[in-house]
């Protein structure tokens, strides 16, 4: 039981655990949603019920495993397992030790990492980059985020790096969800996108996205939705869709300046839903910016799907 190992992608809205083997395939599996109110105990315990969970759907007992890896929203240091200011979770804007928690309910050793950092590590090793030696991940959801492996190795810089979503893709633009002005995610965030289009619906634009997410029983707009509502060819829904494709494109495009990485995986809700669809718009978009733009760098959609986050989280404990 020893090569077995744990791994648990917390979520805005779901926890994902996985039991995962030597060879980085996940043996068992379990969700549970993550909670909406009360604080970070709260949270840790339905973390813990998960990783419970998926470990009897494997055999095998939490404290057997050669340890738990988690990808944590907010500011999560790999060091102290404390995670920090994971705003989209309930009651979590301070700290909260959550490495020494986990490891007191489980019974084995926790280790703590970045959720789009894991997760671009796990297509590094396994999934859509791993015939290269540097990557960039992009999550393109209800945030924008990224992760950066560089000459075969994951790069944190001083903890934070790899925040593409908060690359300024306009000076002075619109407000991003970070409380700063034109970064990425203000046009390319699922959650900025929406209040973009409340906001434009409000003021009379004709739209069917919010009648789509009442019908669906969706609390929000979905990538399902915004789907739909293309596939409908709803105007407001494809303005915002490209606007999101255009800062996508600008932001990539300035990071791969910077790095010169070998790919960008794209990856996240609306990115594994729209990768392929929008590859040839958001690859000309970038193409606009590549200052080495006789050879692009490979962009391809991640592959590991709604498990990549767990497996990755697993994969802390073979770095
Ligand atoms: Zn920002």
């Amino acid at each position: 039981m020893a090569d077995l190992r744990g791994g648990i992608d917390l979520g805005g809205t779901k926890i994902q655990a996985a039991i995962v083997d030597a060879r980085g395939d996940a043996v068992g599996q379990a969700r549970q949603p993550t909670p909406t109110k009360g604080g970070p105990e709260d949270v840790a315990a339905a973390m813990a019920t998960a990783l419970r969970e998926a470990a009897q759907d494997a055999g095998v007992e939490p404290a057997q495993l050669a340890g738990i890896g988690v990808g944590s929203p907010g500011d999560a240091d790999e060091r102290t397992g404390v995670v920090s200011s994971a705003r989209n979770l309930p009651g979590w804007e301070g700290s909260f030790p959550l490495a020494e928690v986990l490891a007191k309910e489980l019974g084995t050793e926790i280790k703590v990492g970045n959720d789009v950092q894991v997760a671009t590590e796990a297509e590094f090793h396994l999934g859509a980059g791993q015939e290269f030696q540097s990557l960039i991940g992009v999550f393109w959801g209800t945030g924008v985020g990224g992760g950066l492996v560089l000459d075969g190795r994951p790069w944190l810089g001083r903890g934070a790096a790899g925040e593409i979503g908060h690359v300024v893709v306009k000076r002075g633009g619109a407000k991003c969800p970070c409380g700063r002005k034109g970064c990425l995610e203000a046009y390319a965030g699922r959650s900025a996108m929406e209040a973009e289009a409340r906001r434009q619906h409000e003021e009379g634009h004709k739209t069917d996205l919010f009648h789509l997410m009442e019908k669906h029983g969706k609390p929000r707009l979905t990538s399902g939705i915004w789907e739909r509502a293309l596939d409908n060819g709803d105007h407001l829904a494809e303005k915002l869709i490209d606007r999101a494709i255009e800062a996508l494109g600008t932001g990539v495009a300035s990071a791969v300046n910077l790095l010169d990485p070998e790919a960008v995986i794209l990856g996240g809700g609306l990115g594994v839903r729209f990768g392929e669809r929008l590859m040839k718009p958001l690859t000309d978009e970038m193409g606009k910016h590549l200052f080495a733009d006789q050879r692009p760098p490979v962009v391809r959609v991640a592959s590991l799907g709604d498990l990549g986050g767990a497996i990755g989280a697993s994969l802390l404990f073979s770095r």
